[in-house]
């Protein structure tokens, strides 16, 4: 068995509703993992890639990523931390007075989260006077998190554990899970728990990407294999209520460049529905999202996009331009993949994150800098990578553009600033 091999494997039917038809609707070019920053040591090896297709369930609609990468080698050393980012921060401050005016759970109510992270949200329902835990398979984030006083069990969410959880502390009136059940491959697994956890009077209230902005603002580079489903609420509601689930809310939020927040009772729980499910279902039926000819023209937006970049970065670099990356998220790696964007075209990336400095770029291994080699090392243009920050960073590198540099923000619409 090949390294790629032992660590990828395709699934068979869909991850909602165990359908089998499944129709192939995007395919973009197998990445290695998008995450993997390697070492100068680690140069040598080769990094196996693997396909990047997203399907379409033909029964519910669901979209997904069917090849999936043994969920160990991705989250048990994950180093993504939502404390680092103020605006985040700020988030989960106004998601937890959210639940507490909606849904008032009492003093003293018990609040679990799924994918908890480093307890940015669950510490704002412990200063609250909620009992908390937490639930992450990040061994080094859980033990920073346990060290802040915020109850974390390091591991995956299973109905085992959702049975000793409730022993030990009782049903939870609030179970969250943000930015994880995309995660998930078992998500059936995750929801028997769920729905064995939860008060019959309690919510779940989780966040998700949505698709409606990944189709609407072609986020493409968000689909790479930590994320293998791109919700959206006409699949969920009969999902969830296979689990005994009903879906009350589903509201848009910014997040992540567009999420939607959800919430569910147990059924004949005592919340009323909101409008917020009827208007998403009319906006996904408007849009078309269980309709493969939405992502055919999808695919043909992003080949415009790609096509206009690249002829771009050639045409500067045939020109003696020299063109530097700026940003390093995980999403670069699908972006550069699809879109061809090679070594030959970016000489180096540069980025804030310490963690990713002197490392190679995920398989084509471009050298990974601190900020501050633009002025060093001074190229003509700046490609901006974490293209959702292209504003921040050009006001934060006025300098560069002082000095006759230029920006180019590949997405959602080339510019070059
Ligand atoms: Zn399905």
């Amino acid at each position: 068995m090949s390294p790629a091999e032992a660590l990828c494997r395709r699934r068979e039917g869909c991850r909602l509703c165990g359908g089998a038809g499944l129709r192939k609707v995007l395919s973009l070019a197998p990445i290695p993992l998008a995450n993997a920053f390697v070492t100068r040591e680690e140069l040598d090896s080769e990094q196996p890639r693997f396909p990047l297709d997203v399907w379409l369930c033909e029964s519910c609609g669901h979209v997904q990523v069917l090849d999936v990468i043994d969920s160990r080698v991705l989250f048990e050393h994950y180093v993504y931390v939502s404390g680092t980012s103020p605006a985040f921060v700020r988030h989960f401050e106004h998601y937890a007075d959210y639940v507490m005016s909606r849904f008032a759970p009492s003093a003293g109510a018990f609040v679990a989260e799924i994918g908890s992270n480093d307890g940015t949200l669950l510490k704002f329902f412990r200063d609250r006077g909620r009992r908390v835990l937490g639930v992450d398979p990040a061994q080094e984030i859980g033990e920073a998190t346990r060290r802040l006083g915020i109850p974390t069990i390091t591991g995956f969410f299973t109905p085992g554990l959702a049975e000793s959880i409730l022993a030990q502390h009782g049903h939870a009136d609030v179970i969250a899970a943000n930015n994880v059940l995309a995660h998930i491959d078992d998500l059936d697994s995750v929801m028997r728990g769920v729905a064995r956890l939860l008060a019959p009077s309690g919510v779940l209230v989780f966040e998700v990407a949505y698709l409606a902005d990944l189709v609407e603002k072609i986020r493409f580079d968000t689909i790479y294999h930590e994320h293998i489903d791109y919700h959206s609420i006409g699949p969920l509601i009969p999902f969830l209520a296979s689990h005994g689930l009903q879906l009350i809310e589903a509201i848009r939020v910014d997040t992540h460049g567009g999420s939607v927040r959800c919430v569910a009772q147990c059924r004949g729980g005592p919340f009323p529905l909101g409008a917020s499910v009827s208007a998403a279902l009319r906006l996904e039926e408007e849009m078309g999202l269980k309709r493969p000819e939405t992502y055919v023209a999808l695919a043909s937006r992003i080949e415009k996009l790609g096509k206009e970049l690249v002829t771009l970065l050639r045409t500067l670099a045939a020109q003696g331009k020299r063109i530097a990356g700026f940003g390093a998220p995980a999403k670069a790696t699908t972006l550069m993949y699809h879109l061809g964007i090679t070594p030959e075209l970016v000489e180096f990336i540069v980025v804030d994150s310490p963690l990713k400095q002197g490392r190679f770029s995920p398989g084509m291994h471009i050298p990974v800098l601190p900020a501050q080699a633009i002025y060093e090392r001074r190229p003509d243009y700046l490609l901006i990578l974490a293209w959702n920050f292209a504003r921040p960073i050009v006001e934060k590198h006025a300098a560069f553009a002082k000095a006759g540099g230029r920006f180019i923000i590949p997405l959602p619409s080339l510019e070059v600033i």
